[in-house]
């Protein structure tokens, strides 16, 4: 034990048993080192061993440890200035991330594909259903969609850039729009439109706001500043009011009020019986559940006190008529579809929104939509 008594700390150059006095020496030295630079001498001592070193180890040493304590600061303040390095570096990281996540998803939003035509409108009712326009507010329309499978943009007199959009949606949301509501493709009682927004033209006359899908909503207001720029807007009408909107999104319920409490109960009144009504009603009304109106995105609009097939004579009917599709609406019950649109009677008022693309092509193509869906499954 003795022989080892400087637990360590001595070296090969010391007795074991020496005690220790030459610390006084060495305090001097060392005061001396400390003088001077101490990292040369430092390095040149090598394997020195100084006894009063508080490291055991033979390379360590009372010089190392004056070195190192100022060194063990610095050591701190790299540490710190390392981990805020990587703090920083790791923000950025997250941020770069963020922002190539947002490009890849911005750009994929709305893309337009070369089947796109031919798989979404082999289920309009799916797709109208399944879109949710809202999602589409922050997105501008695309600028890949090809111009073969656009509208070409009309020219119109008031500024309907902002609308433009929703005039004529395109990407996925170009087909979302021609749902198929009639007699032998009826909505679920529970059904209700996505998106329903006020429609600011509803007639002032103390009726309820009428709603309508968002995308209807907003392309029925950019008809109506073109109407108004084109002196389509006027007040000396048959009713006193100018063009505007009597009826819009209906409630299932409300189609049951008004085909069997106000029509049918209307026309029985006249003489007919019950079944004989029913015939006459369903010309011009539709069933619970087969009124496109429940899909929100049809309007009955005129200038008349009511709805009444005269009003194709009024110049808002003829310019309705004329220019509708450049707004994304059809004419939903034309004269000479009646056999096809399921016995429904021409209705010069009742404007169903389809997006400008598809009411563009039915009106090239001379087809109401019955026709024109079916067309679309047979031909793509
Ligand atoms: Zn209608």
């Amino acid at each position: 034990m003795n022989n080892t008594g400087n637990n360590g700390r001595g070296s090969a150059n010391r007795p074991a048993n020496q005690p220790r006095v030459y610390g006084t020496y060495d305090i001097e030295r060392a005061k001396a080192r400390n003088a001077r630079p101490v990292a040369p001498v430092h390095r040149q001592q090598g394997q020195h061993y100084d006894p009063r070193s508080r490291g055991n180890y033979p390379s360590g040493g009372y010089k190392q440890n004056q070195r190192r304590a100022p060194s063990t600061r610095n050591n701190k303040n790299d540490d710190k200035f390392l981990w805020v390095l990587i703090v920083l570096v790791a923000i950025m990281a997250v941020v770069a991330i963020v922002v190539l996540f947002n490009f890849i998803g911005g750009s994929d939003d709305g893309k337009p594909t070369g089947t796109e035509e031919q798989t979404a409108v082999t289920s309009p009712e799916e797709s109208g259903e399944q879109t949710t326009p809202e999602q589409t507010e922050e997105t501008e329309p695309e600028e890949t969609t090809p111009p073969e499978l656009l509208a070409p943009v009309p020219e119109f007199t008031a500024d309907l850039t902002a609308y433009e959009m929703y005039m004529n949606p395109t990407g996925e949301h170009r087909d979302a729009y021609l749902i198929l509501v009639n007699s032998k493709n009826p909505l679920p009682a529970d059904y209700v439109p996505p998106n329903l927004t006020d429609v600011k033209s509803t007639r002032k006359d103390g009726r309820k706001t009428q709603q309508l899908q968002f995308y209807a909503a907003k392309a029925l207001e950019a008809l109506m500043l073109e109407a108004d720029a084109c002196g389509m807007v006027r007040t000396n009408t048959p009713s006193g009011y100018p063009l505007s909107v009597m009826s819009a999104y209906r409630t299932y319920e409300y189609q049951h009020q008004l085909f069997y409490d106000t029509y049918l109960v209307a026309e029985m009144k006249k003489g007919y019986s019950r079944e004989e009504a029913e015939k006459i009603v369903e010309t011009y009304s539709a069933r619970p559940g087969t009124s496109e109106h429940q899909a929100g995105l049809c309007v009955d609009m005129h200038t008349l006190p009511g709805a009444d097939q005269s009003f194709q004579y009024q110049p808002e009917a003829k310019w309705l008529a004329e220019n509708c599709h450049k707004f994304g609406f059809i004419l939903r019950f034309p004269e000479d579809k009646m056999e096809i649109t399921g016995g429904i009677i021409y209705e010069p008022w009742h404007f169903r929104y389809v997006g400008r693309y598809h009411a563009t092509r039915m009106k090239e193509l001379g087809m109401c939509l019955e026709e024109y869906v079916a067309y679309l499954e047979n031909n793509g």
